[in-house]
């Protein structure tokens, strides 16, 4: 692959940017744009590492959309994961510009979107992969279903002037699906007669050898744990695995127990897989967590979020002692139907750790050679096939962390793929593909993260809990600005306070900056209209809070004050 020394006109040429997703598992989000006409596919969020406290969310840098938002002729989702998903609610203010997903998908967005007053309506478009095929300016998209660990799983097939590129999205091959929707294999063969310029396949998995096991055999797996457990049964995983609570819902009513959802987000999901006909719970099997107490512990499944040890979910707090409707203790069976997100580790171990002091018998994936979870992610055979069945020049891998993407980059040279035709991408970098070459420029777009904090999303004690939290561990840092009152300008330099985040003498550097920041901000032209103070002072709480991050990779709890006299 060569590198171009001169910027492209543009004619011609189709670019495709990583705005997320690669270089991390995480916030996938990709621009594809052909002269005056762009589309999106997928808006993803990613969640914090342990020490940004504070914050909730990562979301994609759309600053290279800023001065394009005009050509966006459309958003397409591959399915309803929080990582393709999940910066819906933040970053589609800012896009005015449909959404084509297939149906469970659209219910998922629009179940997230309602718990988001401020988001402007979305226009969302229920699409039929199996027919459909639309025009959005120079791009006609067609979709293929996939199998994954959720429903109405599509990859993306984009016709485009220079040529057809396909986006897998996330996929595997499995036989026997919970949901018996099996990778489309013999669209993906048809395509792949008619030929592909490029294939962008999910890269997840690309250093295990083989095919992913079945779905099915959880089950069996299920089957021998209810059967054994004397008490009750608690089984943790996301919220959007739905094929996965089908499958404790099956397991349940085959044992005769009831069984109750815990936690929000998986509520919210549930009610819209059951609403949509996704997900089938046999009348009267449901009952609510509130009502527990009602049945013998042997008569109950309890579902719940928390697998991933995060502090506020339902499962952390049951291991916490602080469940209301819950109290774990000896009999009880725990059940992690999910493999850990790299980086979450060192919390669920806590977590676990305090299921076992309260004496509770927690079984992990694989523990005695069992099966609680399996990847919704292709092995090497199946990236193989992938790759055969579309036969494309190029092979561009995606969805992974760099050595996943040098890996089935290699996977793909294996198979007799040149490697100048097997591009390896990090965010921001652009893919200019043209009628026959596909280049990766030498220039970036700018890209990062936003940091979303929630505040006023969740209920109160949640948020009491984490600002704690925060103030505890990364201390806090106040900013005090004094405003006349008609003019809006700062009479004084702004006062900055801060307590157990840094000793100010020795930052004073890093203080003043803060300050010239927050100075940069305030600065008014004559006449101009007085601003909205109430957001004036969020602008400044998340310019300062971003400002203190980058420079001290910290994140304090920062307030500021407008004093108007
Ligand atoms: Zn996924
Ligand atoms: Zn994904």
């Amino acid at each position: 692959m060569q590198s171009s020394k001169k910027p492209s006109s543009g004619k011609g040429v189709l670019k495709i940017i990583p705005l997320g997703g690669l270089g991390e598992v995480g916030k996938n989000m990709t621009v594809y744009e052909y002269e005056d006409d762009i589309i999106i596919i997928d808006i993803g969020f990613n969640f914090p590492d342990g020490d940004m406290l504070g914050i909730d969310y990562l979301i994609p840098d759309i600053s290279y959309l800023q001065d394009k938002k005009d050509k966006i002729r459309g958003v397409l989702i591959t399915h309803g994961h929080e990582d393709h998903v999940g910066g819906i609610p933040y970053i589609m203010n800012q896009i005015n510009a449909p959404i084509y997903a297939p149906k469970l998908t659209c219910g998922l967005i629009e179940a997230k979107a309602s718990e988001h007053p401020h988001l402007r309506h979305l226009k969302l478009n229920v699409i039929d992969p199996d027919k459909d095929k639309i025009k959005l300016g120079a791009f006609e998209v067609e979709w293929f279903r996939v199998t994954h660990s959720i429903p109405d799983a599509v990859g993306i097939v984009l016709n485009t002037p220079v040529g057809r590129v396909v986006y897998t999205g996330d996929f595997r091959f499995d036989h026997s699906p919970v949901d018996g929707k099996k990778t489309d294999i013999s669209k993906l063969s048809k395509l792949g007669d008619e030929g592909v310029l490029a294939l962008l396949s999910d890269s997840t998995n690309s250093e295990i050898p083989g095919f992913s096991i079945s779905e099915k055999t959880i089950a069996d797996t299920f089957d021998s744990i209810f059967e054994k457990a004397k008490g009750r049964i608690i089984v943790a995983s996301f919220a959007s695995q739905i094929n996965r609570i089908q499958l404790v819902i099956n397991a349940a009513n085959k044992h005769h127990r009831k069984i109750a959802f815990s936690g929000r987000s998986l509520l919210r999901n549930i009610e819209v897989a059951v609403r949509l006909g996704y997900l089938k719970i046999p009348q009267g099997l449901a009952i609510k967590v509130q009502d527990i107490g009602n049945y013998p512990a042997n008569k109950v499944v309890v579902m719940s979020t928390g697998s991933q040890g995060e502090a506020m979910a339902a499962l952390s707090r049951m291991a916490r002692g602080e469940h209301k409707q819950i109290k774990i203790g000896k009999g009880d069976t725990v059940v992690y139907s999910s493999s850990p997100i790299p980086g979450n580790e060192s919390a669920i171990t806590a977590v676990v750790d305090d299921l076992f002091r309260r004496g509770a018998e927690v079984i992990f994936d694989e523990k005695n050679g069992s099966r609680t979870h399996v990847t919704g992610h292709p092995g090497q055979e199946e990236l193989k096939l992938m790759m055969e069945l579309l036969r494309p020049k190029y092979l561009v891998p995606w969805h992974g962390e760099i050595h996943h993407l040098i890996h089935h980059a290699q996977l793909a040279q294996s198979i007799g793929i040149p490697e100048e035709n097997t591009p390896i991408l990090d965010i921001g970098d652009v893919l200019e593909i043209t009628k026959d070459k596909a280049i990766k420029s030498d220039k970036k777009v700018q890209n990062g993260v936003v940091l979303v904090d929630g505040l006023g999303i969740g209920d109160v004690g949640e948020i009491v809990l984490r600002d704690r939290k925060v103030m505890a561990t990364e201390g806090m840092f106040i900013v005090i600005c004094t405003v006349d009152k008609k003019t809006g300008r700062l009479l004084t330099s702004p006062d900055i306070i801060s307590r157990g985040f840094i000793y100010m003498r020795e930052n004073e550097q890093l203080v003043n900056n803060a300050r010239g920041e927050v100075k940069k901000m305030m600065i008014r032209r004559d006449g101009e209209p007085l601003p909205d103070w109430t957001k004036m002072k969020l602008k400044i709480r998340d310019h300062v809070s971003q400002y203190l991050y980058s420079h001290t990779k910290r994140s304090p709890m920062v307030i500021s004050v407008i004093i108007e006299v």
